[in-house]
């Protein structure tokens, strides 16, 4: 007997896929097998004839409900969407499971104050989803500026608390962590078994092109590509690479945008290290020649769309496994603020992304490359549960995992419409996306939250979960 079972879809497993059934009792899948094979007496039976069933969509780099600054928006006060607005978002896209971030931004020891306490501000921000969130949610951890040594002496504490990676940034000021306070963070954070995610971007390439264009009166925002450039990629992907390599810590790059960063990830994993990449579905579609249309930078995410050359190095990599995940880096605000600022210094970041990952996916992988399915759930789920310390509660149809489980109808090949997303925005850089298979049920522990359009879920259903990564994805290439 069972909760509920999932009876005779193409079910993607670890080790297979094929025509089964899957078995839910309470939050958790117990069994997996043949169609017809599990016992037929269930709570509830969910025919998923000419449905795909994948685990759920891992979404590993969101901004939910934070401030936008007023120099991208042009206005005090403007916050990027709220947990219940996005979440619920990633829920009818086909998402269970967020990770945003957490961080003391305050840079209070600047100031003479001491800095808070990772596990403080982690408290907080779980304060900020909790009943307020459609979709499970954990935060990687962001240290900014000239961390304190006292910080750094909280990580052994954050990791065993089930924070398994820290976010740095190589450039913007004053976020920016410099390479010596750099080198005892990767030493510590590789001693206890996390991991670095890591924004990379050569700050003296940054900052030169920045002066450069404004100087020369070419600092439009649709030359952002030139400020945040290849160069800048290749040469900060390879210098945390040789830190990671002296300090021996696992590097998990945000947001690759160009063909030197998957090289130097793919040279990196060939020398055996342990060093992953996620290209965002924003970098998968369009090319910075779009930046130039009307609106156009509303596709902007940081650092900066490339070339269509990076664009199918990214898409290629994804898809022979020099890069490891999909992602957004979600960060929903309306039209307004999102185009206010037009110049290299102003243009916003982020967009309005966490619903359209796993059919834009579905899209360029299944669909156009004809990847298979197992691969496709790597690089949308199964992936970051494995390096970001998630892996097999979430991530994977097996028992004992999470019962986070979606339907993919393969037959609702729609045009994404504006009027089709659930986030509180009214933009959306996919319109007109032709998709070619579309989430049509969600299932978070064994709750269907989404189906056939409807909001079945509460924004109380959300949980935070601890993450700790496995031993072999920071010794070796594990993914
Ligand atoms: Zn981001």
């Amino acid at each position: 007997m069972f909760d509920l079972i999932i009876q005779g879809g193409q079910v993607v497993t670890p080790q297979a896929v094929g025509i089964m059934d899957v078995g839910v009792q309470g939050e958790k899948i117990v069994a997996v097998g043949q169609t017809g094979t599990l016992s037929a007496q269930a709570g509830r039976t969910i025919d998923a004839r000419g449905k795909i069933v994948i685990p759920g969509g891992i979404e590993p780099h969101a901004h939910i409900g934070i401030p936008v600054p007023e120099f991208w928006s042009g206005q005090a006060d403007v916050m990027t969407q709220p947990p219940e607005a996005a979440s619920r978002a990633a829920a009818f896209g086909g998402v269970t499971t967020i990770i945003d971030f957490a961080g003391d931004l305050s840079f209070a020891e600047s100031s003479g104050q001491a800095p808070r306490s990772i596990m403080e501000v982690i408290a907080e921000r779980r304060e900020v989803f909790r009943t307020h969130s459609y979709t499970d949610f954990a935060f990687h951890y962001i240290l900014a500026g000239e961390v304190a040594p006292v910080t750094i002496g909280e990580i052994k504490e954050a990791i065993q608390e089930g924070v398994g990676s820290f976010k740095i940034f190589t450039t913007f000021h004053p976020i920016r962590v410099p390479y010596g306070h750099l080198w005892p963070i990767f030493e510590e954070v590789a001693k206890h078994g996390g991991i670095m995610a890591v924004h990379a971007e050569e700050d003296e390439i940054v900052r030169y092109m920045t002066e450069k264009l404004k100087r020369e009166g070419r600092a439009q925002g649709y030359n952002l590509h030139l400020v945040h450039n290849n160069i800048s990629e290749d040469l900060a992907f390879r210098h945390i690479i040789r830190l990671a390599k002296h300090t021996g810590v696992g590097i998990y790059f945000v947001h690759v945008t160009a063909k030197e960063g998957v090289a130097a990830i793919e040279e990196a994993r060939s020398n055996g290290m342990p060093v992953y990449g996620e290209a965002l579905h924003n970098y998968l579609q369009f090319t910075c020649e779009d930046y130039k249309k009307p609106g156009g930078t509303a596709i902007h995410t940081y650092p900066a769309i490339k070339f269509a050359d990076d664009r199918e190095a990214l898409t290629a990599g994804l898809a022979d496994g020099r890069l490891a995940t999909t992602a957004t880096d979600e960060y929903t605000t309306y039209k307004g603020p999102k185009l206010w600022g037009d110049m290299i210094e102003t243009v916003c970041g982020g967009h309005n992304g966490i619903e359209t990952r796993m059919p834009v996916a579905y899209a360029k992988f299944v669909a156009e490359r004809g990847v298979s399915l197992q691969r496709f759930v790597d690089i949308t789920s199964a992936n970051a549960a494995r390096i970001l310390g998630l892996y097999p509660q979430k991530g994977a149809i097996q028992p004992g995992s999470d019962a986070d489980i979606v339907l993919l109808d393969p037959n609702e090949k729609k045009v994404i419409a504006l009027s089709d997303l659930h986030a509180d925005s009214d933009y959306s850089i996919w319109e007109g996306f032709q998709c070619h298979a579309y989430p049509v049920m969600t299932i978070l522990r064994g709750k269907v939250i989404v189906e056939n359009g409807k909001l079945l879920g509460s924004s109380t259903d959300g949980r935070w979960v601890k993450r700790h990564v496995a031993n072999e994805v920071v010794a070796k290439p594990a993914v």
